[in-house]
């Protein structure tokens, strides 16, 4: 076992419901939640830059954003892995979202999992 592997998610991180398959349990989202997630991120990004939308979808592929209380405050994991931050939709404390100066992709990710 790589000790650097990736978490393993025992329960839907948009519904709770238990995860069977290989894929559910890295990703941690079950099918159906994963088909919204997918289904959202191309209905809900048209705003942000492309490049984003693609890195916040594989943010969430990762599932390094993790839904804190009721899909509205989501811990998220850097890009490096060394850091978390806490996003919203709103807002993101990672180092571009406290400049504010653009949306982050975590910010897109908050979005993109709010909305689905
Ligand atoms: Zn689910
Ligand atoms: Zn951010």
């Amino acid at each position: 076992m790589n000790a650097a592997a990736t978490t393993q998610h025992t329960n839907c991180l948009r519904c709770g419901r238990k995860l069977t398959s290989i894929k559910s349990t890295a990703t941690g989202y079950g099918p159906t939640c994963t088909r919204k997630v997918k289904a959202a991120a191309a209905t809900h990004t048209a705003s942000f830059k492309p490049a984003l939308v693609a890195k916040a979808q594989e943010l969430i592929e990762q599932g390094g954003i993790v839904p804190l209380r009721a899909l509205r405050i989501f811990t998220v994991i850097s890009s490096d892995g060394a850091s978390t931050y806490k996003t919203a939709p709103q807002a993101c404390t990672c180092p571009a979202g406290l400049k504010g100066r653009f949306v982050c992709y975590h910010r897109i990710a908050a979005h993109i999992v709010a909305a689905a």
